[in-house]
């Protein structure tokens, strides 16, 4: 039986028994259960909404972050400037520089990382950032 309708069955002994005092009680009693009942609601919402937020652990992978799927693969690659700065998980994209060779970029911030082949190549030139 739902706890309303408990109370609604201890109302109603407390009428036949005439008892006011019991009357009042039982009422006060149905006012905190529906206060609890309408928190309840809230809170199962407000816990629902973070389950759907939930972050899933970021881990950095030189020269990028990459965050874990809860099917155990893994997304990215994300800018670690943006990352780091911003705190946004922002994707990097596959470019190709016709001498530096393959590299990520940032659409966000203009970051530029070229991978480990293409500073491999461009050892010499100082505006390559390589990754370890
Ligand atoms: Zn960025």
């Amino acid at each position: 039986m739902d706890v309303l309708e408990w109370i609604k069955k201890a109302s109603d002994l407390a009428v036949n028994a005439r008892n006011v005092e019991l009357q009042g009680a039982v009422l006060e009693i149905k006012r905190e259960v529906l206060q609890l009942k309408e928190q309840n609601l809230q809170l199962r919402e407000r816990n629902a909404e973070l389950e759907r937020r939930k972050v899933q652990p970021v881990v950095y992978k030189q020269p990028s972050y990459f965050q874990a799927k809860e099917d155990g693969t893994e997304d990215g690659p994300f800018c670690q400037r943006c990352f780091d700065v911003d705190g946004k998980l922002v994707r990097t994209h596959d470019g190709e520089h016709y001498i530096a060779g393959p590299y990520r970029e940032c659409k966000q911030c203009n970051t530029i990382v070229y991978t480990k082949e293409a500073a491999a190549k461009t050892d010499a030139y100082s505006g390559f950032r390589a990754p370890k």
